[in-house]
């Protein structure tokens, strides 16, 4: 309980659709419980056909889907990927694993997705690939983003953790890349607890991501007839998740459409709510490009700066109310430090990662505790 005795606002709460237990039932009495059985299809066959995905195999997470993007991106040790620093460690160690060079750019103040100018200064005679992050489901520049990959010839890759449900010029986002990775993880918009899966848009791909994908063996190519053995054939992983996760997922895609709806109420209702403390110039709200359909997968605020930020965040967790920062850059990590970067190297991101506060935002989010949290930040500020 707070001071005031009403009950904490947390930052999320994970929403549970309905039908999980009777999927996970099915799937029991159906005696499969390894991957790749009917809910791992039936999961697949849906982001192929919701994210515009050539091929979707299902993972046990985000991260699993990016070691898989970069083993399929034939990176050789020294070959150097393109990506933000104001990102999830998944991003980076994906293909940090592969011995690959990662080249740090900076971010837009206005979106806080990758920079296309900052992205085009760094490509080089080694460089191999890009990896994008769709930032809060607000799509990157997409265009500028596939031109310069193809007029450099660099793999391009997505990273939509955050951005299942999301579009850019009415194509949704996993589509443009040709690997892209999705998120199942708890916090985010539709979960299985811990999940992920692997977009493959790039057709010459998909045949050694099932490989890869099936810990190096042939195994799908022998179930389908392809071929008479079954036997270890290249690099690979235990990346499948079992059936248990997938059967809990498809009830959240059975209701993907409702869930977005109601975040974006939500988040449509913290952007009117806090309209005049921008007009006051004390916060500054999500900017979604023209060329965006967001998924309401997070409400963000900029401060003026870190202390602002730091002092609301207090006011706020005073007041039972969540709301939290977000990624430390990762050039000023420990890890980013021994590969040679510097506090000072990219300001932007800098200070967007000092001067951010992510506010409560889920499904079963009320009116009542959305007016609590605008009312608090209002507080703070003095506004009425
Ligand atoms: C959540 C997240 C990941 C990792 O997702 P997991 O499913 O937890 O492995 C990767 N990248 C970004 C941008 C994320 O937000």
């Amino acid at each position: 309980m707070t001071p005031d005795g009403s009950d904490p606002i947390p930052f999320n709460k994970p929403f549970i659709a309905g039908r999980e237990l009777y999927h996970i039932s099915q799937a029991v009495l159906s005696g499969q419980l390894a991957g790749n059985g009917q809910f791992t299809k039936r999961c697949q066959e849906w982001i192929e056909s919701r994210c515009g995905c050539g091929k979707a195999l299902m993972t046990a997470s985000c991260t699993g889907a990016l070691e898989m993007a970069a083993i399929l991106c034939g990176i050789r040790p020294g070959d150097e990927v393109i990506l933000p620093s104001y990102t999830f460690v998944s991003t980076a160690n994906a293909f940090h694993l592969r011995g690959a060079k990662l080249i740090f750019a900076d971010i837009s103040p206005d979106t806080l997705n990758l920079d296309p100018a900052s992205v085009a200064e760094r490509i080089g005679p080694g460089t191999k690939a890009v990896c994008v992050v769709h930032y809060a489901g607000i799509a990157c520049d997409m265009d500028a983003f596939q031109s310069m990959c193809a007029k450099h010839d660099l793999i391009l890759v997505e990273d939509a953790a955050h951005a299942i449900g999301a579009y850019h010029n009415g194509k949704p986002l996993g589509s443009f890349g040709a690997l892209s990775a999705f998120s199942f993880h708890e916090t985010k918009n539709f979960i299985s607890g811990e999940g992920g899966a692997l977009g493959i848009n790039d057709k010459s791909l998909v045949e050694r991501a099932e490989i890869i994908w099936e810990k190096g063996t042939n195994r799908s190519q022998f179930f389908r007839g392809v071929t008479d053995k079954y036997t270890w054939v290249d690099i690979g992983s235990s990346y499948l998740p079992s059936e248990l996760i997938t059967a809990f997922l498809y009830a959240q895609f059975e209701q993907a459409e409702e869930i977005t709806r109601r975040r974006l109420d939500c988040w449509q209702y913290y952007r009117q709510g806090l309209a005049g403390l921008e007009s006051a110039g004390e916060t500054r709200l999500p900017v979604i490009p023209a060329y965006a359909r967001h998924n309401a997968h997070m409400f963000h605020i900029l401060l003026a700066d870190g202390k602002t930020r730091d002092a609301l965040m207090a006011y706020l967790r005073e007041r039972g109310i969540m709301a939290v920062f977000h990624y430390v850059p990762l050039h000023s990590s420990p890890m980013g430090l021994s590969m040679g970067y510097r506090a000072g190297m990219f300001p932007v991101t800098e200070a967007c990662s000092e001067r951010i506060l992510r506010l409560p935002l889920f499904y079963d989010l009320k009116k009542t505790e959305q007016d609590r949290v605008l009312g608090a930040i209002r507080d703070f500020f003095g506004q009425p």
